[in-house]
């Protein structure tokens, strides 16, 4: 049966399929084993990949860029859909930018500037897709995906198109309706504003500069790991806490920004989660704040 699910998967997909294809090549963490099947579709092959998957009864997921997950060592035993390179352009009209799941923020950001668009600098340093940037609300800078979405086409559990407005995606911190209904982000629309190309490159430049300032770039990570709690800043109580710098194995949080877990030297995905929950426990004790992850796991841990 799974012979035949990779066959007929197999002629499906134009790029063809990568059998236990290690997900650590694919996460900014550069942490996760070998899922069953990993393929990059076009379009219009996602819904025949995913009524595949159903009949055959193999789970799947979506991967955008890999920024803000984490894949068990164990692996996936289904199949990762990547929306990448094969579902990224961007196209612009007078002030609306309309981008495939795939394209990277920053490739919109870089396309906002260049056509005198402000707006989106915001989003310009988070190393996701503008799909997955939607599914997640990303956020920095006192923007979100939030503030400048219209619309956007997702795909439903059934392979159906569909549109959502903005005020039907339930968009909050780190949240929306595409995670609660399991839609697919298939393409995003977006408005800016027509601003001055001197001062969107300057925005841009000045938060991309907070950021090697303040984060460990030069470490893999998912950014930061949790949720900011209410009413604060996970980074500064886990720097309260006493946890710079503690170490599980290759895992550390981080000494230059506390709500960063970075993978310091070949980390297992058992590391970081013991990590976590040393983190959580000591935040738990001395402050009584609950730490939840901004990160999404995936596989068996
Ligand atoms: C150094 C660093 C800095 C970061 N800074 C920020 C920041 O400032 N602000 C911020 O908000 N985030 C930040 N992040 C986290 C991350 O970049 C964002 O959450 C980003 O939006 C995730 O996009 P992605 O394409 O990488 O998603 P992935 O990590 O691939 O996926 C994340 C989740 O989204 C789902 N998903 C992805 N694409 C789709 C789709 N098309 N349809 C449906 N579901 C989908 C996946 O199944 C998964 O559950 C940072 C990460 C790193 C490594």
């Amino acid at each position: 049966m799974y012979e035949e699910f990779k066959e007929r998967l197999e002629s499906t997909i134009s790029t063809g399929i990568i059998e236990n294809e290690l997900m650590n090549r694919h996460t900014t963490f550069k942490v996760g084993g070998p899922c069953s099947v990993f393929i990059s579709p076009k379009k219009n092959e996602i819904p025949k990949a995913i009524k595949l998957c159903q009949e055959y009864d193999v789970p799947y997921i979506i991967l955008g860029r890999g920024s803000n997950v984490l894949f068990s060592d164990k692996g996936y035993d289904g199949v990762v859909i990547e929306m990448g390179e094969a579902n990224n352009d961007i196209t612009v009209d007078d002030t609306v930018i309309t981008a495939g799941a795939g394209a990277t923020l920053a490739a919109v950001a870089m396309k906002a500037y260049e056509n005198g668009l402000a707006g989106f600098e915001f989003a310009s340093g988070i190393p996701g897709s503008i799909g997955g940037g939607l599914y997640m609300n990303a956020g920095a800078y006192g923007g979100e995906m939030k503030d400048v979405v219209v619309s956007a086409e997702a795909m439903d559990i059934n392979g159906n198109l569909i549109t959502l407005e903005r005020e039907d995606m339930d968009l909050s911190y780190r949240h929306s309706a595409f995670m609660v209904r399991d839609l697919i982000v298939m393409s995003v629309t977006i408005r800016l504003n027509k601003g001055d190309k001197a001062e969107i490159k300057a925005l841009m430049d000045d938060f991309n500069g907070r950021r090697r300032d303040k984060q460990p770039l030069n470490y893999p990570s998912a950014g930061s790991f949790f949720k900011r709690p209410e009413g604060n800043y996970a980074g500064k109580l886990i720097e309260d806490a006493g946890l710079a710098g503690l170490r599980v194995g290759g895992a550390a949080v981080s000494s230059k920004h506390c709500g960063f877990i970075i993978n310091v030297d070949n980390a297992t995905s058992d590391d970081i989660i013991e990590l976590m929950k040393k983190v959580q426990n000591e935040v738990k004790k001395q402050f009584g704040v609950d730490l939840e992850p901004e990160v999404k796991f995936v596989g068996s841990f």
